[in-house]
């Protein structure tokens, strides 16, 4: 138990340090709101500056050299009026986004939904307090609005903007269904989620944090478990890999890895629309690969087995589990900051809430308004976990491309070319998917979580000499 408590009584001794340090924030009025305004306008105003940079790339005339041989002068000039059709809607559904936002914060939406709720549990239960119910109903009314404020701009994007470029498969009853489950997945999650989370504050007090820690790790595990199971055939049909060359060609690159591949399925992607992808799920010991029936009809066999090798080079190297670590230090960073907010009645007032509320504050209110502070904060981390996947996905690449040769040194016969078949299949995902081409690299480092097409194909070139080089060296 030592080895347990020691670790905590020091952390809890750091976050008591800290609140001292910070005391001011339980007594001084500071205008919160204008602050969290203010920089969400300011990250709208840098976000439209990189839509800026980026706009005359899409108006470029001219196919990039790498991909000369495969792209056509028609579907680059397709792909191009896409990305700024894209770019036009993304400037205009975020600042429909921003005055939203805005206008929440400023009619105070929060402290509006929070009365709402305790007037119906007052009706039902009078006289009573009920913290979750309250909880669950504040939330519920936030997540109402949220969805009915949505639908223009997603109908908007499916019927109108992904339908004139040729991708929307996705019918008015598919669209309708859709939303109606996807409620219903959110109720069925979020109220025993959110409930558990209020419980939980209550329960473990000013030493929230590791105990909200563990909560969120075991709700992580749990979600892996059910999504799969329980949620995605809701809403897709995933059926096994029929027989064949690729089933069989991914059979042995998984065997010939160790990869405890227990179910090889298609999805029926192109049920809504046309792009494509795959990717792959599980727990570490009983793992799922999932290919799109859009990419097996648009690459040959060999390609799409170049594309599995990649998602093999994600799991080789561990990056599910790493850029798990890495949200849980950002989710304990923001647990340990929010513990100075936890009894600020100041915070509570700058966003409307009223005096009887705010004297004493319920800790999740305090938690969820303090979540608007850090507006500005996740800006600048998107940037460094947009740089860790983009290095993950370059590793992923490099581990296809010199795959043919860790196998061979196992006996496997597989040809040498997977560099090629992976940048293949990349460039036919790319064409099929209209996706941009040119891109400025302060957007593409803000927005990308993956490199750009032409900075994958040169890697996978580099790649290519290099396990050559190496094979000539052991020859
Ligand atoms: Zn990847």
């Amino acid at each position: 138990m030592e080895v347990v408590r020691l670790p905590l009584t020091f952390f809890q001794t750091q976050v008591q340090y800290l609140r001292q340090r910070f005391s001011w924030v339980a007594t001084t009025p500071v205008n919160y709101k204008l602050y969290v305004v203010g920089a969400s306008w300011a990250i709208w105003g840098f976000e439209s500056y990189l839509q800026w940079r980026q706009y005359p790339h899409l108006s470029k005339k001219e196919v990039p050299q790498i991909l000369a041989d495969s792209l056509d002068q028609e579907t680059f000039e397709k792909s191009q009026a896409y990305g700024r059709a894209k770019a036009k809607f993304g400037f205009w559904s975020g600042l429909y986004s921003r005055v939203l936002d805005t206008g929440i914060l400023y009619y105070g939406m929060w402290a509006w939904s929070w009365g709402v709720a305790d007037s119906v549990v007052q009706y039902y239960a009078p006289g009573t307090s009920h913290e979750i119910w309250q909880t669950l109903i504040t939330c519920g009314i936030q997540m109402v609005f949220g969805i009915i404020t949505d639908l223009p701009v997603s109908v908007y994007h499916t019927f109108w903007l992904e339908a004139a470029h040729g991708f929307n498969k996705t019918t008015p009853t598919v669209f309708v269904t859709d939303l109606i489950k996807g409620f219903f997945v959110q109720i069925a999650i979020g109220v025993p989620f959110l409930a558990a989370f209020t419980k939980l504050l209550r329960w473990a007090g000013d030493s929230f944090v590791p105990a909200v820690m563990s909560f969120l790790v075991a709700f992580i595990v749990v979600m892996q478990i059910i999504y799969p199971v329980l949620i995605q055939p809701l809403f897709n049909k995933l059926s096994p890999l029929a027989e064949g060359e690729l089933r069989s060609r991914i059979e042995k690159l998984a065997s010939g890895l160790n990869y405890p591949l227990k179910k090889l399925y298609e999805i029926d992607g192109s049920k809504r629309s046309s792009h494509s992808n795959a990717y792959m799920y599980g727990l570490p010991w009983s793992k799922h690969i999932v290919i799109y029936d859009t990419l097996i009809e648009q690459s040959k066999p060999d390609e799409v087995e170049a594309v599995v090798a990649h998602e093999l080079g994600h799991w080789y190297y561990n990056h599910p589990m790493k850029l798990m670590l890495v949200s849980q230090l950002h989710i304990f960073a923001i647990l340990t900051a929010s513990s100075v907010f936890l009894h600020a009645p100041p915070l509570l007032k700058a966003f409307d809430f009223p005096d009887s509320v705010a004297q004493n504050p319920p800790m999740q209110l305090s938690f969820f308004l303090f979540q608007l502070l850090l507006t500005p904060a996740e800006a600048v981390i998107s940037f460094g976990m947009n740089a860790i996947s983009r290095y993950y996905e370059w590793q992923a690449d490099e581990f296809a491309a010199q795959l043919p040769s860790r196998l061979k040194s196992k006996g496997f016969d597989e040809k040498d070319d997977m560099g090629e078949r992976l940048g293949r299949a990349l460039k036919t995902l790319h064409i099929k998917n209209l996706s941009t081409v040119w891109v400025d690299w302060l957007y593409s480092a803000y927005h990308n979580s993956h490199p750009t097409l032409m900075e994958r194909l040169k890697a996978l070139k580099g790649f290519e000499t290099d396990s050559h080089a190496k094979s000539r060296k052991e020859l």
